[in-house]
């Protein structure tokens, strides 16, 4: 029987230090055990292989009842825990509009004593209502960011469930979050970051039936989706309800970020993507690749320029487009243009 633990640890360790995952060294270890029991029921007692690997099955399967009990405990645990993700004692911490607790005021002392922000900057973030699409790629470091900055409300709302393949890139999710929601996971995060913030979590995808409701209980939207279905309906929801829109958007090496708030004279997104790219030309994150930490660049800017938007601090992207090579380490600036036949915030809208 020892030599049989000691197989399994062997597995297990040696599994260890070779790389191995845990979801690969669990079935090695189960595929022993069930190695050995066979043995056990199928050769006749006294044979030299079954004496050697432990003489009696019952051993063996009231050690299996033991392993099987810790594990279902444990799955149990794990799934109370997902069932509450926020921390009571985040939850019971209410956005006010009153002035700010004194740990808040140090908290946010780097804030305050910027000239463009002060205290009645960081007032305005805390009593701002901001909506992320997407927590994935450029939603989860813009979401990371508002909330450490206090921003007091921040909705988020994505459809996905964290992958192995996200954490790459999404840092806001662990190896541990795979399985769960993205929006309970980057939720989770958030609240464990920073007690003062409140997150409304929205597990389902933004549909048109129900966007112009969500976006209209929001000040600012950030827009960090990977389809252009979405990014559509978001400009359109957008501009109809007179809300900024700040938009991110990656590739491979190079992202690019821009405010679209044709309530102020800036162009919408319609207004230079007039239309979606054939199927096969605007390739995926997932079909062509990203840089890791290339999202985490564009989306603590997107994080900065909502932040401007809400203090009313310096001058944003309105109207223009940054765009980052990372590849080349080089920025450029272009100027964006309306246009007049756009058919949802041009001179011909509804005439259609
Ligand atoms: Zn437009």
């Amino acid at each position: 029987m020892l030599l049989v633990l000691a197989l399994a640890a062997g597995i297990w360790f040696g599994g260890s230090v070779l790389g191995l995952p845990r979801a690969a060294r669990g079935p090695l270890v189960g595929l022993l055990f069930v190695a050995v029991l066979g043995i056990q029921f199928l050769f006749p007692p006294g044979h030299g292989l079954r004496v050697a690997t432990g003489g009696e099955p019952a051993l063996w399967l009231l050690l299996a009842g033991f392993v099987a009990v810790i594990l279902a405990y444990r799955h149990l645990l794990g799934r109370l825990k997902r069932r509450v993700p926020v921390p009571e004692a985040a939850v019971a911490t209410p956005v006010s509009d009153g002035p700010m607790s004194e740990a808040e005021v140090e908290r946010y002392a780097r804030h305050i004593v910027l000239r463009e922000l002060g205290g009645p900057g960081q007032q305005r973030l805390r009593r701002a209502r901001v909506l992320v699409i997407g927590a994935g790629g450029l939603g989860a470091p813009a979401l990371q960011y508002l909330a450490a900055a206090g921003v007091g409300t921040l909705g988020v709302i994505d459809d996905d469930v964290v992958e192995n393949a996200n954490l790459q890139r999404q840092v806001i999710h662990r190896d541990q979050d795979i399985g769960t929601p993205k929006v309970f996971s980057a939720q989770a995060a958030m609240m464990a970051q920073n007690p003062y913030v409140r997150v409304l979590p929205y597990h389902r995808r933004l549909t048109g039936e129900v966007a112009a409701d969500l976006f209209a209980e929001f000040d600012l939207v950030l827009d960090g989706t990977d389809n252009f279905d979405t990014r559509y309906l978001a400009n359109r929801t957008a501009v109809a309800l007179g809300i900024p829109l700040v938009s991110g958007a990656l590739s491979q090496w190079e992202g690019q970020i821009s405010v679209f708030d044709p309530a102020r004279g800036t162009p919408c997104y319609q207004c230079i993507f007039p239309e979606a790219p054939a199927a096969g030309l605007a390739p995926s994150c997932s079909e062509a690749g990203v840089l890791g930490p290339l999202p985490g660049v564009v989306g603590a800017m997107m994080a900065v320029e909502a932040i401007k938007l809400l203090a009313d601090a310096g001058a944003p992207l309105r109207g223009e487009m940054l765009i980052y090579d990372a590849l080349w380490s080089e920025t450029r600036k272009i100027a964006l243009k309306r246009r007049a036949d756009c058919p949802v915030c041009g001179a011909s809208k509804g005439t259609r």
